[in-house]
């Protein structure tokens, strides 16, 4: 079982993801988090992003990014990391090795694996068992990511980076951020995340005909 989540900044993939993953035994794959790790490594002064010792661990309660055995998955959070992760990630040679490797970690998923991201549902699974764009408008997804965190200044930061990095994300002439036309839209903005995840669990189960259940 194949799920397929897309969608721009502040849609509430992740939360979704991992819940559907929770909920059906199913492993989870955050790609954001890979192309934060490989920003967080340029950050770092590397100029070849092919030899970053980049790991990921798919157990969608504790979900890990690590470097060369060092866990990194907060600190890829960060506002710099933020704020320079797209221009990374239009990369097409970064690209390449990102989606090698998320196909790898699909393809051992035995039970099978939630896989969140921008080109999952286009480019990197587009054979998925469920596909879904999950959006909302851009004022409820900025108030989502700003609510995640505490420090109102650096809220208000990261709210700021929503709008830049759709843009980029989806004008970008490698596998941009685009809805397919066969997948299943759902619109967040006035949904909770109960309602999403309720919808989802259905594709799920209707698309397996409820053997994972
Ligand atoms: O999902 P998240 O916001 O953590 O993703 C960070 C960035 O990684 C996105 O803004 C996008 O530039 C890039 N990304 C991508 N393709 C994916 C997942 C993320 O280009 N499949």
């Amino acid at each position: 079982m194949i799920v397929a989540i897309d969608g721009p900044s502040g849609s509430g993939k992740s939360s979704v993801s991992r819940a559907i993953a929770a909920r059906f035994g199913l492993q989870y794959l955050d790609t954001g988090a890979m192309y934060r790790a490989l920003t967080l490594w340029s950050i770092q002064g590397h100029a070849d992003l092919s030899t970053c010792p980049l790991s990921m661990t798919t157990d969608p309660q504790a979900p890990a990014v690590r470097i060369g055995g060092r866990d990194v998955t907060a600190e890829i959070r960060g506002p710099e990391v933020t704020a320079a992760v797209s221009a990374i990630a239009a990369d097409p040679q970064v690209r390449a090795r990102a989606v090698q490797l998320q196909r790898d970690i699909i393809a051992a998923a035995a039970r099978g694996i939630v896989v969140e991201g921008r080109d999952i549902t286009t480019v990197v699974a587009p054979d998925a068992d469920v596909r879904v764009f999950l959006t909302a408008d851009l004022p409820a997804r900025e108030a989502r990511r700003a609510a995640e965190f505490h420090d109102p200044a650096l809220a208000e930061r990261m709210k700021q980076t929503i709008a830049a990095r759709d843009a980029i994300d989806s004008t970008r002439t490698h596998s941009p951020l685009r809805e397919a036309a066969d997948v299943t839209r759902i619109d967040a903005t006035y949904l909770t995340l109960e309602q999403v995840i309720d919808e989802v669990a259905e594709l799920v189960e209707r698309s397996d005909g409820g053997e994972l259940a």
